[in-house]
Formats: structure tokens, sequence, C-alpha cells
């Protein structure tokens, strides 16, 4: 396997023995990118120069010894909604196209300060709005695996990144699956936080009661280790818990025997292609023969997660994305004779299509006389799903489920038809909505391509995700199931 195919914590030993420097295997990653990034458009923006002096100053925190950690000199690659200082971030959207932020997000200056290294940014749905890339503000990501198919979404850039060997690791960030969806369908591990666990700070918002920033990565282990260094509490995010953050490899290896996992009944949800319910059940199988025991549980009010969902989503978006009026970021359109015309040609063309719908349906939801039918009504909703996982918790450890009830569908399948393309999000959206964490894990393949399972732990117990996670990857090992632009690489 070549360099640019390994995790993070074999790539850190090599490091420290000096079998590699930062600097070869940064220029390893390009290289890779170099040879396959006209094939995925994984990326928005590439940061070579910024790299290239970034693993020079990682090499020499190696050579000294003292204060290299597990991320010092590791390639990685960032979603373009996360603020990086001086490099162009835009969240896949043309209305962003020249914003240069001042300042790094919390969660990029925390990398920033292991050593790690920034190879670009990822290209992503626009404001993070879908389920397949294609609403990316520039050019849609094609899926390592099957280059006709999607990557998944909306951190589909990451995810594409990491599967086909751009980038060692990725952040991404999960207000609906996000995270979880897109590496279910390019075979790696995704971890939604559970909301507050990871700063938003120098996160573009979408939906801001419901974003998190996560790990996107080749194995479990390596989720655990950049989850280490972005959890936390920050000052500069209010909503950022102040809860200590445990020690997430300590309790990776302890293994499921004698946990209870349940099986949410809703979630094989009508329209789940047999091969992945296949697989998933397997998996659930597999975990049953390490020591845990499986029950049925029910979470009754998931059929209502997606509408009030796509209730509460666009709303806060609607608030959110009225500051991109041509004046103080990005784009302006410059054909206005007055101040409104100006908005409103700034917000015609810098807007695509599926954000201008979001921004409709927001405000139309929380305008007068509509609020207690519509936004008010979802939060109702929202408290049902919270309470639905509380008693679910009351008897199980945690829930295990697919990620997306479909694999990766061909590019164009769903454009047409924006409800088939907000299915693909049926169970991902509780967990952001009832205020869980959920990893997803290769489980293996159904028709050649890669199918995730889904853990759900209680909030703020990502250690517990992370160990059954971790129990199911080295049983069954189908992490090291690898796309084929990974493995032409190898040859
Ligand atoms: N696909 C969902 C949406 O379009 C979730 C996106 C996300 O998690 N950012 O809203």
């Amino acid at each position: 396997m070549n360099l640019h195919g390994r995790t993070i914590h074999e790539l850190h030993q090599m490091l420290v023995d000096r079998e590699i420097s930062s600097f070869e295997l940064t220029q390893l990653v390009y290289a890779q990118i170099d040879r396959v990034e006209e094939k995925t458009a994984a990326y928005l923006t590439l940061t070579r120069d910024l790299a290239l002096q970034q693993a020079r100053a990682a090499d020499e925190r190696l050579r000294d010894g003292r204060d290299a950690t597990p991320l010092t000199g590791i390639p990685i690659a960032l979603k373009d909604v996360l603020c990086v200082r001086d490099v162009q971030s835009t969240a896949g959207s043309q209305i962003l196209k020249g914003f240069v932020p001042p300042y790094n997000a919390t969660v990029v200056e925390r990398l920033d300060r292991e050593g790690a290294v920034f190879l670009g940014k990822t290209n992503c749905d626009e404001f993070a709005m879908g389920s397949s890339n294609e609403n990316s503000g520039y050019r849609p990501v094609h899926n390592p695996w099957d280059l006709d198919r999607v990557p998944g979404g909306s951190s589909g850039g990451s995810a594409a990144a990491v599967a086909a060997g751009e980038a060692i690791a990725a952040l991404g960030s999960d207000t609906g699956g996000s995270i979880r969806q897109p590496a279910a369908l390019t075979g790696i591990v995704g971890m939604k936080p559970t909301y507050g666990r990871v700063s938003r700070y120098g996160l573009i918002a979408f939906a801001s009661s419901l974003d998190q920033v996560g790990p996107m990565t080749r194995d479990v282990t390596d989720c655990a280790l950049l989850l280490q260094v972005i959890a936390g509490h920050d000052p500069m995010d209010s909503t950022s818990s102040p809860r200590p953050v445990p020690d997430y490899l300590a309790q990776l290896a302890s293994g499921v025997k004698g946990m209870r996992l349940g099986v949410p009944r809703e979630y094989f949800v009508s329209g789940m292609e047999p091969g992945v319910e296949a697989a998933v059940r397997a998996a659930i199988r597999t975990l049953e023969q390490q020591g845990a025991s499986i029950e049925e549980v029910s979470l009754p009010n998931s059929a209502y997660a997606l509408p009030a969902y796509y209730i509460i989503a666009p709303a806060e978006a609607s608030s959110n994305l009225a500051r991109y009026d041509g004046a103080r970021y990005g784009f302006q359109d410059g054909s206005g004779r007055t101040v409104i015309e100006e908005y409103q040609a700034t917000r015609q063309h810098g807007f695509g299509q599926e954000v201008k719908r979001r921004i409709m349906l927001g405000t139309y939801a929380l305008s007068a006389g509509y609020y207690d039918a519509y936004y008010l009504k979802a939060q109702k909703v929202r408290t049902l799903i919270i309470e639905d996982f509380k008693r679910a918790f009351e008897k199980v450890d945690a829930l295990l489920g697919a990620t997306s009830p479909t694999v990766a569908f061909p590019l164009g399948a769903k454009t047409a038809d924006p409800l088939a393309m907000y299915l693909n999000d049926i169970i991902t959206i509780p967990g952001n909505l009832g205020n869980v964490c959920g990893i997803s894990v290769p489980c293996g393949l159904a028709g050649g391509l890669p199918v995730g399972l889904q853990v759900i732990a209680p909030g703020f117990r990502e250690e517990v995700a992370l160990r059954v996670a971790f129990a199911y990857e080295s049983a069954s090992g189908f992490h090291n199931a690898h796309s084929p632009l990974l493995e032409a690489a190898v040859a």
C-alpha cells in the first residue's frame, strides 16, 4: 500500500521512526492529487505552498521529538465551510467567491497547533445543503469507487479525498447527515459528534442548532484521534459544551461484550436497498458474535424527523444567509441601480437553486401567522424525537442501523426530484434533531459499492459509539477495502 493510503496512526509511527518525513509524505499525497483530482473534483482550492511550509515546520518538531503529537506532519483536507486564514473559503457557493477570511475556525486553529498539514479546501454542496454534492456552486464531485456516481453530500469532497488517497483524513460538517452519509457512500469512517462537543466558531453557518464539525477518516482509531483534538469547550462558541473531553483512545479496544445494542425497527425504512439491508443485518450479527446483546427498540417519532428538519434547517438557513448582501462578503453583482436592486441581483446570481429554495421555505415558515403552524410545531416534534432517543437509551447502550438507505447513486439520478434527494438522509437526520452522536463505519459492499453501518450513542458519549464501531471494524476488516482509485496507485 502506498503511503497516501495509510492511516494517521500508521503514518505517525513512521514519522516518529524517521522512515519518512512530513515533507515527503505531503509531496506523495499531492502526487496522488495530481493523478486523480481531475477525475474526482474533490477539492475547490489546493494550498500547496502552505502545506509544504507546514510540513517543514512539522519535520522540525518531529526532529526535536519533544512536542510531536499524533497529528504532527499529517496531511489533512478541510471542508470549504471551515474558515482558514488567508485561504479562500466559499462554502461551495458562488456568493462567497473571493472571500478570504482573516481568521481560522477553532477546529482549524487546533489542528494547526498540533502541527497538521493543510492540503486544501474540499468541494461540498453549497452551504452544505445537499446529499450528493451536485449542489456545489462549482462542480460536482465524483465517487472514487465509480466515477459516474455521487460521493454523497454535503461533505462529498472530503469523503472522496480520503477514499481516493488525496488526503490522509479530513474534516467535514454534519447538519442532517453530511459527514456520515458521504462516509458511507465512499467506504470510509465519519463521525457526527454531539451538538456542542466541537466548536462551531469559524464554521460557515447553515443551521446553527444542528451544525457540527467532525472527522472523516480511514479507520475508527483515526476518527478517535482527530476527535480528541477538535473536541472541547471554546470560549468563542457559546454553544460549545464545558464538559470535559474523555480520552477517546483509552476505551476504544474494550469490546462490546456485555453491551446492549438496540436496533430501531423504524430504521429499516421502506425503499431501503436489499443489498444495504443485508450488509447491515450481517454487521449486527457480527456484533452479536462479539458478545453484544441485540434487541429491537422503537423510535416511534422517526417518521416525522425529515419533515421537521425541512422546516427547522431552512428556517435557520434563511436567517443565517441574510448576511450575504454583496456588500460584506465575496461576490457582488454590480448591476443594481439602487441598494435594494443590488441586493437582489447579488442574491439572485450568487445563490444556487437549492439554496434559494431553502431560503424561501425558511422565510415562509418563520413569517408572521405561519410561525406557530410550522416552526413552533417542528420544534415540538424535535422534542418528541429527543425523548424517543432518551427512552431508547434507558434500555440500550447504543443503536445500530444503516447510515443511508442506498449505496451511491448515479450522478443526475435525483437532481430533478428534491424529495427523493431529501429522503437519502432519513436515517441520519433524527440524530441531529435528537442531540445524539453517530458514526458511520464501512460494513461491506453491495453491488461493488460501499455500505455504512451507523452506530448512534447518547449525547456526549462519543466514546461508546467509537468503541462499538472499533469492535465491528476489528472483527470485520471492511475498512481495508479501498476504492479503485486508491488501489490503482498501489500497483
Ligand atoms: N442533506 C441534508 C440537507 O441537505 C443534510 C445536509 C448536511 O448535513 N449539511 O440539508
